[in-house]
């Protein structure tokens, strides 16, 4: 069962500013105070699956998904990085770029499991971590407008 575009809030917020867009995707930033530097690259029409794409507009969205996760690596410098598409709750296209640190709310599950630090319960380390990649959340932003104009046809 899938929601109709009427109903979906993906659709709904499709005229919300991004860091980026063109006519197919935008690219968006998740305000996750655990998370700094979280994106989210969602496909603009209400499709539900990368295989109700076409050759073209699947490799379009991988090659956007790799690129953020590119400049993350570089800039925001994470342990690992998860790529994730789910659309359990919300059947609308869309890969969550997420920056993983060791130690992190959730390490070593999944960001939808129950978390392993309790609010309250972090350690300074937690907190420095934090603290210092949150202070590189804007210039990770700017490097990756610049690198998907480069590498991309922006919106006209
Ligand atoms: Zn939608």
């Amino acid at each position: 069962m899938s929601s109709s575009p009427d109903s979906c809030p993906l659709c709904a917020a499709d005229g919300a500013p991004a860091l980026w867009h063109n006519d197919r995707l935008r690219v968006i930033a998740v305000d996750d105070a655990d998370y700094p530097g979280y994106v989210r690259v969602i496909w603009r029409t209400h499709v539900a699956e990368m295989t109700d794409l076409d050759d073209e507009d699947r490799l379009h969205m991988m090659r956007v998904v790799l690129e953020v996760e590119a400049v993350m690596r570089d800039h925001m410098q994470p342990d690992k990085v998860n790529l994730a598409a789910l659309g359990n709750m919300v059947p609308h296209l869309h890969w969550h770029v997420i920056p993983r640190w060791r130690g992190d709310r959730h390490f070593p599950d999944a960001l939808w499991a129950a978390p392993r630090v309790a609010p309250g319960a972090e350690s300074d380390t937690f907190r420095e971590r934090a603290r210092a990649a949150a202070q590189r959340v804007p210039e990770f932003h700017r490097r990756l407008r610049e690198r998907l104009s480069a590498r991309f046809l922006p919106a006209l």
